[in-house]
């Protein structure tokens, strides 16, 4: 946001309050803000203006109000965005996650170690990793180990999230 954008979302705050946001007190109030937001995004001006409707009063500190707004902001667009976002990033099939298959294996030594192999269903894995498919792996002594049992879980999870 840029110092006439701030300015506008800055007279529109204190017009709430029935203000002039342009007093001269004010104006210092102002440029103390302008480092502060610098880096806010421009389209969430209108959402941080309808978080100040709800104050009672104008916030003393300015700045860490837009900051708060701001911030609400960012985490409601993450929120709506993820799902979709998942659902294109995510590869592999359901046997894998993005493309590869965990699976341990005990050493002479009795420590487990858990590898990474290309999904040998799907194919998606990256070519350094050996491609294996899970009863490939069962029958060469691995246990599977995934993360997550499967890409499912996630899904849910992120969902439950949230709630
Ligand atoms: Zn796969």
């Amino acid at each position: 946001m840029n110092e006439q954008q701030f300015l506008g979302l800055w007279k529109n705050i204190h017009a709430i309050f029935g203000m002039d946001g342009m007093g001269s007190n004010r104006l210092e109030a102002f440029n103390s803000c302008l480092d502060r937001v610098s880096h806010i995004a421009p389209e969430a001006g209108d959402f941080i203006l309808e978080r100040f409707r709800d104050f009672d009063r104008l916030p003393l500190n300015m700045g860490k109000a837009v900051q708060d707004a701001y911030d609400l902001w960012r985490s409601r667009q993450k929120r709506n965005r993820q799902p979709t976002e998942n659902l294109f990033k995510r590869k592999g099939c359901e046997r894998c996650i993005d493309g590869y298959i965990y699976a341990s294996r005990t050493s002479g030594g009795g420590y487990e170690y858990v590898y990474p192999f290309g999904c040998g269903h799907c194919g998606q894995g990256n070519d350094s990793f050996p491609e294996m498919t899970r009863e490939q792996l069962s029958r060469a002594g691995y246990v599977i180990r995934m993360p997550l049992e499967s890409p499912e879980v996630c899904e849910i999870e992120t969902s439950c999230r949230e709630y």
